[in-house]
């Protein structure tokens, strides 16, 4: 069986709520934008969207960019993982560069999000990347390493459950001008993937996406390299023209 791709959009904070909604209905009556069995399109409104967009986008899966650890209780500010699946996501950004070095999010926080989003029965897409600084230092597979065993301390997934895991060089990312290599991120992913592999089991139950920059220019390059199943592009994925561009060559390379 060959295993799936995604396309994940992640809309960050880009867009307002009348901007949120032009591009859903943008998508939704962009019949190239369609979710299939090869590949899945996610798109990642910023919560208090999610409501709203549900309602519109119905030929691509829902996920929110964040979730908290716990369903109930005294967590002020919190977004509960079963309400996120009650309000339709199936899929949920967790452990961002942007919440690690903005809100200082730790390891420990991702990881007990990360279980608790399992609870619910979302689908987890962790992200791991190493900063510029690690990068210059030439240690950036130790640091995605030490982030991966973090993140996943203690999960054991079980048969229905899978995780999607995003490889994010915190300075490939838009803003930053600094352009990662193809070379730079098959050698991670490679990392990657032996990292991942014995602490979350066969080949099915977790992949391996990219994201850092992506367009409708580079996607391509990266969609070639083994181990990748996918793209997770930010601000590229709100423009609904350059959307539709990553999707459809990736739709073209499977
Ligand atoms: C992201 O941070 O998820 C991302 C990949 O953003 P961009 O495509 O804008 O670099």
């Amino acid at each position: 069986m060959k295993q799936k791709h995604y396309v994940i959009g992640n809309w960050k904070l880009y867009l307002d709520r009348e901007k949120s909604i032009e591009h859903a209905i943008a998508i939704e009556k962009n019949k190239s934008i369609v979710s299939s069995d090869a590949l899945e399109i996610v798109v990642c409104p910023s919560h208090v969207n999610l409501d709203k967009i549900s309602g519109i986008n119905k030929s691509v899966s829902l996920g929110a960019q964040d979730c908290g650890f716990e369903n109930s209780g005294a967590h002020t500010g919190q977004v509960s993982p079963d309400d996120l699946v009650s309000i339709g996501c199936e899929y949920v950004i967790i452990g961002h560069s942007e919440r690690r070095y903005q809100l200082g999010e730790t390891d420990d926080v991702i990881n007990r999000k990360i279980i608790a989003a399992l609870k619910s029965g979302l689908v987890p897409i962790v992200c791991f990347g190493e900063t510029f600084e690690a990068n210059e230092k030439g240690i950036s597979g130790e640091f995605v390493k030490n982030q991966i065993k973090s993140a996943f301390e203690g999960v054991s997934l079980e048969d229905n459950q899978r995780v999607i895991v995003a490889y994010e060089p915190v300075w490939a990312i838009y803003p930053s001008k600094h352009v990662v290599t193809t070379q730079h991120v098959h050698e991670m992913v490679e990392i990657i993937h032996k990292t991942c592999s014995p602490v979350l089991g066969g080949a099915y139950s977790y992949c391996v996406v990219y994201g850092g920059s992506v367009t409708g220019e580079n996607v391509a390059n990266f969609i070639d390299l083994p181990g990748i199943n996918g793209v997770l592009p930010g601000h590229a994925s709100t423009d609904s023209s350059e959307f539709a561009k990553i999707i459809a060559i990736v739709n073209d390379m499977l």
